[in-house]
């Protein structure tokens, strides 16, 4: 089957979006590949649509549990045959796996990395074709990146275990070349194919504020967008349940989302929110990773999160669907207090030893200084974000709250009208 006709008649799409066809290009060419792309860009469809062309199985490393849920699911929907491999599934089930994925049942297998060094699934893998391995999120492998998985350094091993060496294929949203290095040097990517599309995302608004009152300010904006659904990022569990439960109180349609819910709940309200029965969700950072939600136009950090890549990460969910949307950061000096609480008192992964973790705090500190700045500068804040990335931007985006051309417009008509009275 052509390329084509899978991207049509599984995926429903006529044509790639940028990047994606010469990604998969590569990957199917037998060459390991890193695809950097921003959120939202489209990265599942690269190593998706390259596993229904390969004769074998591809596995995918992924960090979350519910990301996998969610995945297979879709994949599921569109006729793929496919499966989790987690802490999910009780023993039986996870057998049951095994024996179906033995059994050739499954085109794509989603994988924790934890799983990678159990006896049954490496016994199942040495016994398989598998064509391709995928690493989502891969910038879980860096201990310079925001969400570093010791776990994940342990793929490298596995794949030399296994009989023959598959292709191996990571994707990520981040970008900082640091990050970049780590990924090909941790994954022993063998002279990879680098791809990295532009990070600009044109239809977003960025915006500093700082506010007299944060939540008056935030009531405010959400009075104003009442019928549009927007994500309320807090740097505390504490902080989200504070906010949401007053926003309910305001008669808000709003849903807490952080790591000290029940599983239940964040399930719960995570779908009360994808299916649109509440339109606001207040979440910590625990909330966002690979959801795909098109059509979020607002997103409002009502406290400075700890480094401009969480902040593009989690600002880059709203728009998925390329129409207009709003990234709001409420800014206040006791953000950067807390934030710096916050790094003092992590206390890393217990794998690390004492010298690592002092080194990661101090690079967590840097970043944090260099997030500060983004709120005290008056010059193009998406110039500053690119920029940090890597990339060249004009001086002037004109979207911006400091470039804003609206705001400048309208001052012009204020003071045509002042001339015209006269
Ligand atoms: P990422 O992993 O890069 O954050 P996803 O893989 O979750 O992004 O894809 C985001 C959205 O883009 C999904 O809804 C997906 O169906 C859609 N998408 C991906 N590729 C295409 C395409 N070629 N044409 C149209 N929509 C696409
Ligand atoms: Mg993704």
């Amino acid at each position: 089957m052509k390329k084509l006709s899978v991207l049509k008649d599984y995926f429903g799409f006529t044509s790639f979006r940028v990047g994606q066809e010469e990604l998969v290009d590569n990957i199917l060419s037998g060459r390991d590949t890193l695809g950097i792309m921003p959120t939202g860009a489209g990265k599942s469809l690269c190593f998706q649509l390259p596993a229904l062309m390969f004769d074998g199985i591809t596995l995918v490393v992924s960090p979350l549990i519910s990301l996998m849920k969610d995945q297979v699911g879709s994949l599921t929907q569109a006729g793929i045959s496919a499966a989790y491999i987690n802490s999910s599934l009780n023993h039986s089930q996870y057998i049951k796996a095994l024996q179906n994925a033995k059994d050739d049942k499954y085109k794509i297998i989603y994988v924790a990395p934890e799983r990678l060094t159990t006896e049954e699934f490496v016994d199942f893998a040495q016994n398989a074709k598998i064509s391709l391995v995928t690493i989502d999120e891969a910038h879980c492998v860096s201990q310079w990146g925001q969400d570093f998985r010791p776990s994940y350094l342990i793929i490298p091993q596995f794949i030399d275990r296994l009989a023959d060496r598959p292709v191996l294929a990571a994707f990520t949203a981040t970008a900082t070349p640091q990050v970049r290095e780590d990924i090909i040097d941790k994954l022993n990517l063998k002279e990879p194919y680098v791809l990295t599309t532009g990070f600009d995302r044109e239809n977003l608004f960025f915006s500093v504020q700082k506010p007299k009152n944060k939540f008056v300010a935030l009531k405010e904006y959400i009075e104003r967008n009442k019928i549009k659904s927007g994500i309320v990022y807090c740097s505390t569990r504490k902080t989200v349940d504070e906010v949401c439960r007053n926003l309910i109180k305001s008669g808000f349609a709003a849903v807490p989302y952080h790591a000290g819910l029940s599983e239940k709940d964040r399930r719960e309200n995570q779908d009360s929110f994808i299916y649109d029965k509440s339109n606001i969700m207040v979440a910590t950072n625990a909330f966002g990773m690979g959801i795909d939600k098109s059509n979020i136009s607002y997103i409002i950090h009502y406290n400075m999160p700890k480094n401009i890549e969480s902040y593009y990460q989690e600002a880059g969910r709203a728009g998925r669907d390329g129409s207009p949307a709003e990234c709001l950061l409420f800014y206040g000096g006791q953000d950067v207090v807390i934030n710096q609480l916050l790094i003092d008192n992590s206390n890393g992964n217990e794998d690390l030893d004492k010298e690592t973790i002092e080194a990661i705090k101090e690079k967590d500190r840097e970043l944090l200084k260099i997030m500060t700045f983004y709120c005290h500068t008056n010059d193009c804040l998406r110039e500053y974000i690119l920029n940090y990335f890597g990339e060249e931007a004009s001086n002037y985006c004109g979207n911006c709250s400091n470039c804003n051309t609206n705001f400048e417009e309208e001052d012009v008509t204020i003071e045509a009208q002042k001339i015209m009275s006269c």
